[in-house]
């Protein structure tokens, strides 16, 4: 539908967003070209030029609008009219996080709660889409009316757990849990049951409306419990049905860095939480981040990548992102914060 000599310059203005293409066109400007979805000019020579020609410069990629203007491209995701020109003309981008670099799932629901799907059938749905592991994390007894676990459940399904294990190669299942924080910030499972654990997740799924000093503090509470690992879902939020919940996002990923506690970006599209703001502030702090499918049946481990594109949109690398270690590396950096029960090999 356009020259060739002009796609480049057609695909970039065409797939925005805006406010990075007024602040890319106002860069051009002010190194002597314009640049418009007909092209990329030269500013001097309005029309047509001593030769005959226009002075449209070729600029059949983005790349080559981008190289022109002596920056390097920045990937589609963070063109959201920030830093990200800056960062392209000084060659300090961030080496974004590939899709498909996320090795195991640590938020995966199974039909011992509101899951459809057995342990087993989950692990082999994870497999078949080439993760190598994944952390079982079912609801606890605050979300009665799902038969969320107890601590005995738990136990339970550990021992479950344990036995699928030698039966399985090649891929591995930890025993986590999606541990409820009650409204005054205490968790769900005594001490001594999320210690027994691999992975501890917690998450607020109740008392939605407690000011914003209130939820700050009772959310804060939880993640300081030496035994949690990560906050799922940080918002709590569900597009389109729940407004998020009203946090101080920066004191809670200060309580991430202080107590080591990761945050994750839940993939399930109507969660999509951390959004890819409250991400980038966390990558900032240097507090690690968890992409997870919050799968409730075996398809949706599909949702993955739509959680490597909001981590990508907070300028989040590989190392960033702690669960694109693999199982062993990942259980390694867990120890250092407590030891835990299972041996990888
Ligand atoms: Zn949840």
């Amino acid at each position: 539908m356009v020259p060739d000599a002009a796609y480049g310059a057609a695909l970039q203005y065409f797939t925005g967003d805006k406010r990075h293409n007024v602040m890319l066109r106002e860069f051009a400007l002010s190194k002597g070209y314009t640049l418009s979805e007909y092209g990329l000019f030269r500013r001097a020579r309005r029309g047509k030029t001593a030769t005959g020609k226009t002075g449209l410069i070729v600029c059949k990629t983005e790349d080559e609008i981008y190289k022109r203007l002596g920056m390097d491209t920045p990937p589609p995701e963070i063109r959201i009219g920030e830093d990200e020109i800056d960062a392209a003309r000084d060659h300090r981008l961030p080496n974004l996080i590939p899709y498909g670099s996320v090795r195991g799932d640590l938020q995966v629901q199974t039909s011992w709660t509101d899951g459809s799907a057995s342990i087993e059938e989950m692990a082999k749905a994870a497999k078949k889409r080439g993760l190598a592991y994944l952390a079982v994390t079912d609801h606890t007894r605050a979300l009665a009316f799902i038969n969320g676990l107890d601590d005995k459940g738990v136990i339970r399904q550990g021992k479950a757990i344990d036995a699928l294990n030698t039966k399985l190669t090649g891929f591995r299942v930890l025993k986590g849990t999606e541990c409820d924080i009650h409204a005054d910030g205490t968790l769900d499972l005594k001490d001594e049951t999320l210690v027994r654990l691999d992975w501890v997740g917690i998450s607020v799924h109740s008392a939605f409306r407690q000011s914003r000093a209130a939820q700050t503090a009772r959310v804060v509470a939880a993640m300081s419990n030496p035994n949690v690992d990560c906050l799922f879902h940080p918002t709590a939020g569900l597009i389109g049905k729940r407004e998020p919940i009203d946090l101080d996002m920066d004191a809670v990923i200060a309580a991430a860095k202080k107590y080591r506690v990761a945050l994750e970006i839940d993939a399930y599209p109507e969660r999509s939480d951390l959004s890819a703001i409250h991400a980038r502030a966390a990558v900032r702090a240097g507090v690690m981040l968890v992409v997870d499918s919050d799968a409730h049946a075996p398809e949706h481990f599909d949702f993955l990548p739509l959680g490597e594109a909001i981590a990508r949109r907070g300028w989040a690398t590989k190392k960033d992102v702690l669960n694109t270690k693999s199982a062993k590396d990942l259980m390694a950096w867990l120890e250092k914060k407590r030891p835990r029960g299972s041996v990888f090999t």
